[in-house]
């Protein structure tokens, strides 16, 4: 079925590719800085993991902020409702990486996709796997069917020298007894995590689960279809920074951005695609990025409503 995506793909790349004003990278993270703004990659894959793509669809990137989407997966495959005692699932209204909102509401985060919120899922999945980076990176590697996707250390260490306010917002919680591993352990994980690079192939495969509602390439179930629903659900309201509003409007599908300018989007039903380009917006998404999946659905009418 994938292959009768390739034309829209095409025609997607092509107007992108005439559209002037691409962003600009994330500069916080300075090995992310450098990265130039008209690379331009997509992906589809279809619910039996055929994959079709165009521009640079096979080329890694750092993933990022894309992999709360597959932590929260699996913890809450591992935890189940005990990890919506920890984090909340409404959109927080404020930026990224705010430690404002925490205060008021006692250390628990709003929602698992700001970094207040993914550093919990993080800590839950490590407190339940011993090595929440590693179970991530066996699981995209089962998912994608690439052996060699893994950490890129260059960019880890990078953030790590400057993860002051990750670690703000992980002591924080950790007075409010959120946090059930040492701090420092928790950071490295989550900058392991974060630093993943991989292809818009290798992740629209990887997110396929969340189109199959809940089962994985082999068949075998990782989430209820009630909790792939739920995953869905925290992407499509909190999954792309306080511009969720935006990009529901726009997209109309469920979808996770990183600061590495990528998105994974999910049709659920039917198919799950990436986009890459690394300019972003001022609220963090890839401006290609969302104006191709804006493309793709109003193309083919795909859409969850
Ligand atoms: N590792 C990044 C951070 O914690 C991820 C940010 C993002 O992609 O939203 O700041």
């Amino acid at each position: 079925m994938s292959t009768t995506f390739q034309p829209v793909l095409d025609r997607i790349a092509t107007e992108i590719d005439a559209t002037p004003g691409r962003g600009r990278p994330a500069d916080y993270i300075p090995a992310l800085a450098s990265a130039d703004p008209n690379r331009f990659a997509m992906a589809v894959a279809d619910l039996d993991g055929t994959v079709c793509g165009v521009g640079e669809w096979q080329h890694p990137f750092s993933t990022q902020s894309i992999t709360k989407a597959f932590t929260l997966a699996l913890a809450l495959s591992l935890e189940g409702d005990e990890l919506w005692e920890h984090v909340g699932r409404e959109p927080s209204g404020n930026p990224f990486n705010s430690l404002v909102q925490l205060e008021y509401e006692n250390g628990i985060p709003r929602n698992p996709f700001i970094n207040a919120g993914a550093l919990v899922v993080t800590d839950r999945l490590q407190k339940l796997t011993g090595d929440a980076s590693g179970a991530l990176r066996t699981f995209l590697r089962a998912e994608s069917g690439n052996p060699e996707l893994t950490f890129d250390l260059e960019i880890a260490a990078s953030e790590a020298a400057h993860g002051d306010r990750n670690a703000a917002l992980a002591h924080f919680m950790a007075s409010y007894g959120n946090i059930t591993n040492p701090v420092p352990e928790l950071l490295d994980q989550y900058i392991r995590q974060c630093s993943i690079a991989a292809s818009c192939g290798d992740l629209a495969l990887a997110a396929g689960f969340l189109a199959r509602h809940g089962i994985r390439a082999d068949g075998s179930t990782l989430l209820t279809r009630s909790r792939a629903k739920q995953v869905n659900a925290v992407m499509l309201t909190c999954g792309t920074y306080d511009a969720a509003g935006d990009f529901a409007h726009r997209v109309g599908l469920p979808g996770k951005s990183g600061v590495g300018g990528g998105i994974i989007a999910v049709v659920p039903g039917h198919c799950t695609i990436c986009v890459w380009s690394p300019g972003l917006d001022q609220r963090g998404n890839s401006v290609a990025g969302v104006a191709a999946l804006d493309r793709f659905t109003t193309l083919t009418g795909l859409s969850i409503f």
